[in-house]
């Protein structure tokens, strides 16, 4: 096993950093350069090492001397074929992944200074598409999972007796061992906390729902904790450890039992609530589940997502926008203007990391 003698150029931690790090496009540029080439330029083409030329007036573009092939240095990341400089697609990065909670395309253009609210809300629309990975892995495996059935947004109120407008999500999370990284705002009295996370929108909370999901998104054999509802009984047939807590209705036993399933999907309403005021359609909830996914998941190491935001240095080829939104609405670039309620597009269901 060769040992590679440039690792990936490090990632910011602080803001200082990032801004230290990124004051302009030559220093986006040789970032990118920097993690695409860490060993000097290749070319993709006919493989031969050697400098490259380079174009002044195509900064981003870099010429085989062997075989004259045109490598772009954006290719395989979201940036790729932008118009949009560099230095604005590494600070809406920054700024999408640093907040804690959701981002409007209006606050956006106002952090950046960029003149068009079209291309604000662009940029935003690509980065959560970014926070949709084509493959998550499953979580669990040594780590018990807790799992619940969560109500989200709507109203009940007024609809009548059993009526909600309100949709069913499936809500799985990671249970750690021990104290929560330092750097982690978290009350715990515990010696447990909250580690990766699965969201998905379903239709209903029959078993066969359930049991899809957990095929899906929990690793078999993994030890997991429900309440006593008769959807969760297959969990166990299906080669899992099911420990359900046999219980009639007695909420605080239940929340002593899967405390942090409870306390991630009280804090996924209050994100909600907060960010978009509960407006969210139903059709639309499963891109921003997508999006506390991966907030939620990389919690613990904010700066460096910015990176993965990008699809810089990732192996996985780069996912485009238009894979994500398969042509349900195309938003080009340089779009004269958008209408004011363009519909945001539903992402496959619980695809995100
Ligand atoms: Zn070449």
């Amino acid at each position: 096993m060769d040992v590679r003698p440039n690792p990936l150029p490090r990632a910011p931690t602080t803001l200082l950093d990032f801004q230290t790090m990124f004051p302009d496009e030559v220093a986006c540029r040789r970032y990118l350069e920097q993690v695409r080439w860490p060993d000097g330029f290749v070319c993709p083409k006919c493989g031969i090492a050697d400098e490259p030329y380079r174009n002044a007036s195509r900064p981003l573009v870099f010429e085989c001397r062997s075989c004259r092939h045109q490598a772009r240095l954006t290719a395989g990341t979201m940036m790729h074929r932008t118009k949009i400089p560099l230095r604005y697609w590494f600070w809406a990065a920054y700024l999408f992944s640093a907040q804690t909670s959701g981002f409007s395309a209006l606050e956006l253009k106002k952090q950046l200074g960029i003149n068009r609210y079209e291309t604000a809300y662009m940029l935003l629309r690509k980065l959560r598409a970014g926070t949709t990975r084509p493959r998550a892995e499953k979580i669990g495996g040594e780590h018990s999972v807790e799992f619940d059935v969560a109500f989200v947004g709507g109203r009940t109120k007024g609809l009548g007796h059993g009526k909600t407008k309100k949709t069913m999500v499936l809500v799985a999370v990671e249970v750690r061992e021990g104290k929560p990284p330092e750097n982690i705002n978290e009350k715990t009295k515990q010696s447990f906390y909250a580690g990766r996370i699965r969201l998905r929108k379903v239709p209903n909370r029959k078993a066969e729902t359930i049991d899809q999901f957990v095929q899906d998104w929990i690793e078999p054999g993994t030890v997991i904790l429900t309440d006593g509802d008769a959807s969760f009984g297959n969990l166990s047939r299906l080669g899992y450890v099911h420990l359900p807590m046999v219980t009639k209705k007695d909420s605080a036993k239940i929340e002593g039992w899967v405390p942090l399933v409870h306390l991630v999907i009280s804090n996924l309403k209050a994100w909600i609530h907060g960010t978009f005021h509960g407006a969210i359609r139903k059709k639309h909830l499963q891109t921003y589940l997508n999006e506390y996914i991966y907030r939620f998941n990389r919690r613990f190491s904010r700066m460096a997502s910015f990176r993965t935001l990008l699809q810089i240095g990732t192996q996985v080829g780069p996912v485009t926008y238009e894979d994500h939104y398969r042509g349900r609405v195309r938003v080009r670039e340089n779009v004269s203007a958008l209408p004011a309620d363009v519909a945001v597009p539903v992402l496959p269901t619980g695809a995100a990391e």
